[in-house]
């Protein structure tokens, strides 16, 4: 349920709400909007609600009863956009953001060297996988805290902020004093230990849709991070598992827009997995930003062929900036900037 208060509603009478709330067993979230401040009542409670208590108090213009599964996800009791702080930008507002970088730190000289070139170009954050969830255990697994270290001196170096994956609950105090966002991998999507772990954190989180997850399921993982408290989480897109074989994953192109008409939240697209073949990528970053991506995390390797992972889906340097280019085109084209 929420509790719309009147635009004219004084402090004493959101208190007057919010005690409410709190005797009734819900926790109060507070939801300051353009026009109205709207209480959501979250939680589990023996008290039973009942609509008259909150009617008829004074501030009150009118309590809906909330149906979405995501309350603090969902765009009910929080209707306007939440923008997430990124390197001066706002993911979210006008600006698309990038999110650019090699799939796996493979070495100090290596994750040093993509940073100044994807600054150059124009990346927001440099992206680099210390942490790498490969479907083969014998399969590069990366450089663990060391991969972390050469991260956060490609930080310094360039001030790019780092975009990096947690994989293990126990790790996330470690891996949050590294990185400036804490990826969730598509395999750990519904890893609900690690969601509240990253939850508890407050560190801002990019949380990948996992390839057999509708978006619904999504959406309920962004919740559980959220319900901890962290409200700075970004959605991304990066392809789901369909019978298609001439692609790594399929697009779906249709989260963008159903993602952002559901949800406050800024959303991601990762047209690199989603194709799985760098000459696609192209095409989709693209795609993404017309449907209305707040941002895109590309992968991004000077000798593709030799990357330690996810080689065949990476853009070499002048890929990474032919798709700037054309990514500003298009941002333009639909009313934002890049
Ligand atoms: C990655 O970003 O390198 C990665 C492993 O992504 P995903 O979890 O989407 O497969
Ligand atoms: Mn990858």
């Amino acid at each position: 349920m929420i509790v719309v208060m009147k635009h004219t509603a004084t402090p004493v009478e959101v208190d007057e709400v919010v005690a409410q709330v709190n005797a009734d067993g819900y926790t109060p979230h507070i939801s300051q909007g353009e026009t109205h401040m709207i209480i959501g009542l979250v939680g589990e409670s023996p008290t039973p609600l009942r609509e008259d208590n909150y009617s008829s108090m004074n501030g009150v213009e009118k309590v809906v009863r909330v149906s979405s599964p995501y309350k603090l996800t969902g765009r009910d009791m929080h209707p306007d956009n939440t923008y997430v702080p990124l390197n001066g930008s706002s993911v979210g507002k006008a600006k698309v953001v990038v999110i650019a970088g090699p799939c796996s730190v493979e070495s100090r000289e290596q994750i040093i060297e993509i940073a100044c070139a994807v600054k150059e170009m124009g990346a927001t954050a440099l992206r680099g996988g210390a942490f790498k969830p490969r479907t083969s255990p014998y399969s590069f697994q990366g450089f663990g805290e060391k991969g972390l270290q050469w991260l956060a001196e490609a930080r310094e170096m360039t001030g790019l902020p780092i975009v990096t994956e947690v994989m293990d609950p126990a790790l996330v105090p470690m891996v949050a004093s590294y990185a400036d966002v804490l990826q969730i991998g598509a395999r750990n999507m519904q890893n609900f230990v690690l969601l509240n772990e990253v939850g508890k954190s407050k560190q801002t989180v990019l949380l990948k849709r996992g390839m057999a997850n509708t978006m619904e399921d999504l959406l309920m993982s962004a919740e559980y991070v959220m319900a901890q408290g962290n409200g700075k989480v970004m959605l991304c897109e990066r392809g789901i598992r369909t019978f298609e074989k001439y692609t790594r994953n399929t697009f779906d192109i249709n989260a963008v827009p159903v993602l952002k008409h559901r949800s406050h939240l800024p959303v991601i697209a990762d047209p690199s997995h989603a194709v799985g073949y760098s000459e696609y990528v192209h095409s989709i970053a693209l795609a993404s930003v017309a449907a209305g991506a707040d941002g895109l995390i590309v992968e991004v390797h000077p000798t593709p062929a030799k990357a330690a992972s996810d080689g065949r889906q990476s853009l070499d340097y002048a890929g990474f900036k032919k798709m700037m280019d054309a990514v500003q085109r298009v941002a333009e084209a639909v009313g934002r900037t890049a």
